[in-house]
Order: structure tokens, then sequence, then C-alpha cells
């Protein structure tokens, strides 16, 4: 898995969002900290870092959420509302939990190479069977069950 294309997750909404929240930012500070009582004291190095330094936070931040946003939505999870917790739960511990209880990566459907959820038993592509399953119930089973843990019907071995 290459950094590149975990890259690519990002929806490129969310890079345009950060570009216009960081020239929105930095452009905001530029007219602002002159006119700061405190902060027009500051040396000219300094009023530049804060004017270009610190909206770059907001420009990383913005992808992280955009990456959570693709990386929960191909793994088949709930990525509205991970993506919500990302941003609302403060001190970026949303995002910790987040790559914390993140699902499997999906794996490719061996008969027609779509990507699927590794939760799933059949792909929804095709309908190929990734796994054992319980020909009464249709769920997953282990290949050392003699029974079906969902409905108990016996399995062939
Ligand atoms: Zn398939
Ligand atoms: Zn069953």
């Amino acid at each position: 898995m290459s950094f590149r294309k975990e890259l690519g997750v990002i929806p490129r909404a969310a890079w345009i969002i950060a570009g216009l929240c960081y020239v929105g930012m930095a452009t905001l500070a530029w007219f602002l900290v002159p006119t700061d009582h405190e902060m027009s004291q500051w040396p000219r190095g300094g009023q530049l870092a804060f004017t270009f330094l610190l909206p770059l936070f907001f420009f990383l931040i913005i992808p992280l959420y955009g990456y959570i946003y693709g990386d929960s939505k191909r793994r088949a999870m709930r990525y509205v509302m991970w993506t919500l917790l990302a941003i609302f739960v403060p001190d970026l511990i949303g995002v910790i939990i987040y790559f914390i209880l993140r699902d499997p990566l999906p794996v490719d459907c061996p008969s027609c190479h779509n990507p699927v959820p590794s939760k799933f038993t059949f792909c929804p592509h095709c309908g190929n069977a990734l796994r054992p399953y319980c020909p009464q119930c249709g769920k997953s089973v282990e290949r050392t069950w003699t029974n079906c843990g969902y409905c108990g019907t016996k399995l062939p071995s």
C-alpha cells in the first residue's frame, strides 16, 4: 500500500476546502496582525510566521478528515459518522479512535476483481462466495464448524 495510493483516497473537495481555508486565513491574518495592539509589536519574522505557518495546520488537518471520509467509505464503515466523530471529538481523539478501530481493507474478489469489504461473505458485484458459508442462512462459517453458529444447520464437511 503506497503512500501515493493512500493520498488518492482523499476526496478532491477536501484539498480545495483546505486550500481556500489556508488562503482565507492567511489573508485575514495579513490584514489583522498589523492592527492588533500586541501582535503589531512582534518582530517582522514572528508576524510572518503567524500569518503563513499557523494556517498550515488547517491545510493539513482538513485533508486528514478527507482521508478518514474516503478510507472509511472504501472499508464499508459508517463513513458519515466516523468523519463527524473525527472532526468534532476534540484534541484529535476522534481521529486516533478511528485509526485504532477501523475495519480491515477491502479484498479483491477472485472472480470479478472488484474491491469487496473484507467483512462480506459474498461479492456484491458478482455474487461469488468469498469464504465458506451456511447453505441455510447464508452467513459465513468457519471451516472447523460442524454446525452453523447462527441457525444450527448441519454443515457439509
Ligand atoms: Zn465479484
Ligand atoms: Zn446458518
